[in-house]
């Protein structure tokens, strides 16, 4: 198969080059071997106990490239095997994170659950956008692995334990000590089979007995030491309610979801190769009719000034450190999208990262590179000043308002223009004028020019001043024929800044959000308490920001380069119509890499 570069086809946009990766070779090789009827079937199984974040969509572009790649499918499956954990909020929102990634890139390969067949047999795609994604369910298959969990008892492969969870533990021994037979091994297959049936009745209290596998207590791999398999728990499901009190454990339930949905290549982090041979093991041992699928395992992403796990993650919004799943701050994919990034530039990310063997830690600077290239690329190009200063043009008229021509994005004249208006009273940004600069400001000073964006020459010809001796209003002038067009529009100044014109702008919130960790490893260590390492700038909210008057009618969700600041995104829950709210996405600069360049 031919397929480092690829033609988009149809109306899908097109995607990054495929580059060949170990993984890719494997599936290559397995059709060209003719397994599985050269098919190839992938899945994504996020356990619904929070919500996704950019690690999960290293694992959804990998699993949707490779089906997309080989003309093959991806089911999606809430991995629901632990009830008091899981909860339908976490099922809606990953349903919409995959949707929202894979939409028009790879939602063709999309395999999705047929209303009422529990079985999921037949394949389906998103077809219209917006279209819910309907996912498949390890949970609708507890009937059927209860049915496996009896047919192992009657190979005699499979034993009901009742040691404590703490005795099971003591039992199992360590890496280096060899594990110990529970007393309870070698009970007859009848009375498995009857106290396995009485567990699932619901007669024993939670923890009192488990199903175990009978594989080897002595083995090197402590994961082979007769793992327990099923345990009792009396809790409600989000997804079958009380129908059941007993819950497979993951390494029973997770080999046979893949083999139920027919998936060929059940691809997953680094930490489950130690649970390969188990998951072998569970499938040879039953003596199923069909080929069988394989684990593949690849590097998980770590991701420089941010936490990557689920819990940790809960533990910040349980502590009011950030507003919650969604916080532009949060590595979730929801929270990426708050902040204004792109599913394309996410997925560029995963592609540019690559798929290895090997944990490493990613330079978050390169997610922030994703999403620069994508806006610089089709974001319009704004004004916008964040902490005003007002200045007053004595010499312009005034009842008199021009409006100027500004290209909307250089990088795409089929963007356009728009107009800004000009007027006597502008609000410049605080920064872009000191009284006494030092060498090499070439912005605003006393008795100094600077070049307005898009407008005319600027001087300033007085300071204001309150009581206190802030400064509080510039007196200016400008020089007429300094327009575009006009005969001195070409004289050289060296600095030029954005500007407002204060009777036409919006008065807007703007969020200026930086990394949430000032560190690149807040987690590292053995117990490190990551909270220790929080950055006190990561949040500043500036409610007196000044806009252009485009953005008043800014959508939420839309993307805008605020000129000379950074990207900026309209927040997609606090932007009301004429009342927009700004999240900063990223700064048109790395300034985290200037900062570790300074001498210290
Ligand atoms: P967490 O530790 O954040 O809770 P998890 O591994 O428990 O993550 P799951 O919901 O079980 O989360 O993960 C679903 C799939 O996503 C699994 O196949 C898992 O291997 C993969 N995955 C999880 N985290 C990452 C990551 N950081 N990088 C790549 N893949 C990941
Ligand atoms: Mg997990």
């Amino acid at each position: 198969m031919s397929n480092s570069t690829e033609k988009p086809t149809g109306s899908e946009p097109a995607a990054a080059p495929v580059h060949r990766h170990f993984i890719h070779e494997t599936l290559a090789r397995d059709v060209e071997a003719g397994r599985h009827g050269k098919r190839i079937a992938t899945r994504f199984p996020p356990e619904p106990n929070g919500y996704l974040h950019i690690g999960h969509a290293k694992s959804i572009c990998l699993n949707f490239s490779m089906a997309r790649e080989f003309g093959g499918t991806c089911n999606l499956r809430m991995d629901d095997t632990n009830p008091t954990r899981e909860d339908v909020e976490y099922v809606e929102s990953i349903r919409e994170d995959v949707r929202w990634l894979i939409q028009g890139w790879a939602d063709k390969s999309l395999r999705l659950k047929k209303q009422g067949d529990a079985s999921g047999v037949g394949v389906s795609a998103i077809e219209s956008p917006g279209q819910a994604v309907e996912p498949f369910y390890a949970s609708d298959y507890f009937g059927a692995l209860y049915e496996y969990a009896e047919t192992l008892i009657r190979k005699g492969k499979a034993y009901i334990c009742d040691l404590t969870p703490e005795e099971t533990e003591k039992y199992r021994g360590s890496p280096d000590v060899k594990g110990q037979d529970s007393p309870y091994r070698n009970r007859s297959v009848e009375e498995n089979l009857d106290l396995f049936r009485r567990m699932r009745a619901g007669e024993f209290k939670d923890g009192a007995r488990t199903l175990r596998a009978k594989i080897d207590m002595s083995s090197p791999n402590i994961w082979l030491r007769d793992p327990v398999l099923y345990r009792i728990r009396h809790a409600e499901h989000h997804h079958t309610g009380r129908q059941w009190c007993i819950y497979p454990m993951y390494d029973f339930a997770h080999c046979l979801s893949d083999y139920i949905e027919g998936i060929t290549h059940s691809i997953c982090t680094l930490e489950f190769e130690v649970h390969r041979p188990l998951y072998d093991w569970i499938l040879q041992a039953l003596e199923l009719p069909r080929e069988l699928p394989r684990q593949y395992e690849f590097a998980r992403l770590n991701l420089g000034y941010t936490l990557m796990s689920k819990r940790k993650l809960l533990q910040l919004l349980q502590e009011n450190i950030v507003t919650g799943w969604d916080d532009p701050r949060m590595p979730t994919l929801s929270g990426l999208r708050r902040r204004g990034f792109s599913a394309d530039s996410i997925r560029k990310f995963c592609e540019r990262i690559g798929v290895t063997k090997y944990n490493g830690l990613t330079d978050a600077s390169l997610l922030e590179l994703s999403i620069r290239e994508d806006l610089n690329a089709r974001a319009h190009r704004v004004m916008g000043v964040l902490r005003p200063l007002e200045v007053v043009i004595e010499n312009y008229p005034e009842d008199k308002v021009e409006l100027l021509e500004a290209v909307n994005n250089p990088e795409d004249p089929s963007a356009g223009t728009r107009q800004i208006p000009f007027s006597r009273v502008l609000y410049i940004e605080q920064d872009d004028f000191m009284e006494n600069p030092p060498k090499k400001f070439f912005r605003l000073v006393p008795g100094g020019e600077v070049r307005l964006r898009y407008a005319y020459i600027l001087k300033c010809v007085g300071v204001d001043k309150a009581p206190d001796g802030r400064v509080v209003r510039l007196r200016c002038t400008i020089d007429p024929d300094s327009k575009s067009g006009g005969s001195t529009a070409s004289r050289k100044i060296k600095g030029t800044i954005h500007w407002v014109s204060a009777s036409h702008c919006v008065q807007a919130e703007v969020r200026l959000y930086d990394r949430l960790f000032t560190v690149e490893e807040p987690d590292a260590g053995s117990n490190p308490d990551f909270r220790k390492f929080l950055n006190p700038m990561s949040l500043e909210v500036l409610t007196e920001c000044r806009l252009e008057p485009r953005l008043k009618d800014a959508q939420p969700g839309e993307s805008f380069q605020f000129e000379r600041l950074g990207y900026f995104c309209a927040d997609a829950k606090d932007t009301h119509p004429g009342k927009p709210v700004f999240n900063r996405t990223v700064t048109l600069r790395d300034g985290w890499a200037k900062e570790q360049q300074k001498p210290s």
